[in-house]
């Protein structure tokens, strides 16, 4: 028969479960989240227009974001909150269930963290220093390499990206990449990227997808890809 201490206790029990987290809470990993941009909606206007950037940023990359938490939190909750490019380059390691969610959620979230920090206004100046070197060295000309580049971008059968990647016998390459893959999965280190998706054009540029791709190019932070290519050397 309960005394009324035991019902004391009882209830002080129950009190102190709701205020302390359960276990599990306690234990939660740290779920991704959509980083911010580092400018206005409107900042690359007229060459990626604000409605697009809008639409990219809060529905495509926020789903991307939210469909990895999800996948990760079901099947390998361990791995929620890695390190993201070390989470994408080894997704063949996760449990297998969720290596395809993993692959095209994870390389979707890293390849747009990545994508608007490569942007900044139109009318920047282009590579310089011992990057413009690189780029001589590997392609003949920064038009050359802009060249190949482009064509790259513009001949990705379907959805995908167009990279610019530290080159195995020369010191740059170009690279492309179906759906969401990002270079890392082939022990690849991009410097550059840039999505051909038609969520990333269609409003503006419709079909055109090599009119986006030209006019993209000058919208490319050539600052950001330098630091890249300087970490990329000391590695
Ligand atoms: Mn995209």
């Amino acid at each position: 028969m309960l005394t009324r201490r035991d019902v004391l206790r009882s209830a002080a029990a129950g009190a102190a479960a709701l205020a302390v987290p359960p276990l599990a809470r306690a234990g939660q990993k740290k779920e991704f989240t959509l980083p911010k941009l580092p400018y206005a909606y409107e900042a690359l206007e007229p060459v990626v227009d604000a409605e697009t950037m809008t639409i990219h940023h809060t529905k495509h990359h926020q789903a991307y974001v939210d469909n990895l938490n999800k996948a990760l939190a079901a099947d390998a909750p361990d791995a929620l909150g890695k390190d993201l490019v070390e989470l994408v380059r080894d997704y063949k390691k996760l449990p297998e269930k969720v290596q395809t969610a993993v692959r095209n959620n994870g390389g979707g979230h890293l390849n747009h963290t990545w994508f608007w920090q490569m942007m900044t206004k139109p009318g920047g100046a282009g590579p310089k220093g011992d990057l413009a070197k690189a780029i001589d060295a590997s392609f003949g000309t920064v038009d050359g390499f802009k060249k190949e580049f482009l064509a790259a971008a513009t001949g990705q059968f379907g959805s995908g990206w167009a990279w610019l990647v530290v080159g195995k016998d020369k010191p740059l390459a170009v690279a492309k990449t179906a759906n969401q893959d990002n270079p890392v999965m082939d022990g690849q280190t991009p410097l550059l990227g840039v999505d051909v998706w038609e969520h990333a054009y269609y409003l503006k540029y419709r079909n055109l997808r090599a009119k986006y791709v030209e006019a993209w190019y000058g919208v490319v932070n050539w600052d950001f890809v330098a630091d890249l290519f300087a970490k990329a050397g000391k590695k």
